[in-house]
């Protein structure tokens, strides 16, 4: 994964990153040649996605999540298929579960 700066067609290069603990990550990039500056931010979900994929960020392996975050978030899409007789939990499936559970934050 890169970011390059449009105007300058640079690679943005590595900041800082943040994992708060809660499961999303942040991490910030500046462009070596005009100095913009932006920040790339994702939820427990997709932090996930990037650790399981074993995605370098800031040329480090993002710290793996603790299993209950993994598993808690396993279940709130389990359970809300199982109450809707849902089988396949596809991500259009997991989309309309965070509108409907309002956990747009995650
Ligand atoms: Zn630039």
């Amino acid at each position: 994964m890169k970011f390059l700066c449009i105007d300058c067609d640079a690679q943005m290069s590595y900041q800082e990153r943040r994992q708060p603990g809660d499961g999303t990550f942040a991490a910030a990039f500046t462009c070596p040649s005009c100095g913009r500056r932006i920040a790339m931010l994702a939820n427990p979900m997709e932090t996930q996605l990037v650790s399981s994929l074993g995605v370098q960020i800031g040329g480090r392996v993002l710290d793996e999540q603790p299993a209950f975050v993994r598993g808690m978030v396993k279940r709130i899409y389990t359970d809300y298929a199982v109450e809707r007789a849902i089988t396949d939990i596809t991500p259009d499936v997991m989309d309309r579960a965070r509108t409907d559970l309002g956990l747009e934050e995650m």
